[in-house]
């Protein structure tokens, strides 16, 4: 193949040479194959195409020193998903076959990871996108009896323009994201496409993404866009949404809370009012695409307020992106086991 340009990534797809698919029939999965990344046929009475019956997962490779390359936690994107699976009345994939997708599409596609780049700053990682659909017909609303788990792959880089550099939000005051009992709480495939005209007109007015609010109140602070949120409330201390089943459970946010916790911030879940963090010290987002976002401005019925100054990187999170994409590349130590060598198979 020709030489890849890592330069100048973006977050947008860059097919690969291969990807895994395996199928679930007869009552149980099936161990997948890797194949040419390409095109895949399906009946136009899928489950999936007429009522949604799908998820995804969203996962890094990320490269480290000497052509090392690493997996994040990817135990924890299977079990989140085999729970997706049980909320969308879809046979969960065993974790075993989940991660021989996983590790096979990281092996197979080592040409598109981006190499090791000193400081971090480029974001340039090999995504790789799990997705689990209801492949089978079926014309009344009821779960497909055919599923199928494919693993694809294209190297990334930032999430938000410009990568570590504080962004503008909107928060979103007429649309929601996820209501109490739906879900929100797992990555249903049908949950995103309800917030693209937010976030679109957000883009068109010059900000980068929209804050949801709980759908109740509207005054509880829930997620930005795809990413969680947190927030500097006094020195040492940091808020996020609690999961209360509308608010997606983040790998990072997860992996963020322990590493704030280790440095001695005290971390506090809770049901977050807007008012509070409009008075914040300092704000981010985080998810697997996202990385860690400062936030710098958030906008909120026609008022502008400004966290720190707006426009310089706060302290707390430049700590924990930092240590986050240290650990991930394989830069420093990493106490917590969560960075697993693509080579150990699994
Ligand atoms: C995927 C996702 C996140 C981030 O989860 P990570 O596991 O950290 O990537 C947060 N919110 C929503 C709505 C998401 O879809």
């Amino acid at each position: 193949m020709a030489k890849m340009d890592f330069s100048n990534l973006s977050f947008s797809l860059t097919p690969t040479a291969f990807m895994y698919e395996a199928h679930y029939s007869g009552g149980s999965w099936q161990h997948g194959i890797i194949k040419p990344y390409g095109d895949i046929a399906i009946s136009p009475a899928a489950c999936v195409l007429n009522y949604g019956q799908g998820i995804f997962e969203g996962l890094k490779v990320y490269g480290g020193k000497d052509g090392k390359a690493f997996l994040f936690r990817p135990e924890m994107n299977a079990r989140r998903m085999q729970h997706g699976c049980e909320r969308l009345c879809m046979p969960p994939i065993p974790e075993d076959i989940f991660l021989d997708g996983v590790y096979k599409v990281a092996n197979s596609n080592r040409d598109y990871i981006p190499p090791f780049q000193e400081g971090l700053d480029s974001q340039a990682s090999l995504y790789l996108r799990p997705v689990l659909w209801g492949t089978g017909p079926i014309l009344g609303v009821a779960p497909a009896s055919t599923f199928t788990f494919i693993v694809y792959a294209s190297p990334v880089g930032p999430y938000f323009k410009g990568g570590l550099k504080p962004i503008k939000l909107k928060v979103s005051t007429d649309m929601h994201r996820a209501v109490p009992g739906g879900t929100g709480g797992v990555k249903a495939i049908g949950n995103y496409a309800p917030g693209m005209i937010a976030a679109r007109n957000a883009k068109s007015e010059g900000f980068s993404e929209v804050i949801y609010l709980d759908a109740k109140e509207s005054k509880y602070v829930e997620e930005v866009g795809a990413a969680n949120f947190f927030c500097l409330v006094e020195d040492k201390c940091v808020a996020t949404p609690v999961l209360d089943g509308t608010i997606l459970p983040g790998v990072t946010r997860n992996s963020v809370i322990e590493l704030l916790r280790s440095e001695g911030f005290q971390v506090i879940e809770k049901k977050l009012s807007i008012d509070e963090v409009l008075n914040a010290k300092e704000a981010f987002a985080t998810g697997t695409a996202a990385v860690i976002s400062p936030i710098g401005t958030i906008h909120h019925s026609g008022n502008e307020y400004k966290l720190g100054d707006g426009e310089q990187v706060g302290e707390v999170t430049k700590l924990i992106y930092s240590k986050l994409v240290n650990i991930q590349h394989g830069i420093i130590e990493d106490s917590f086991e969560w960075r697993y060598s693509i080579d150990a198979s699994s």
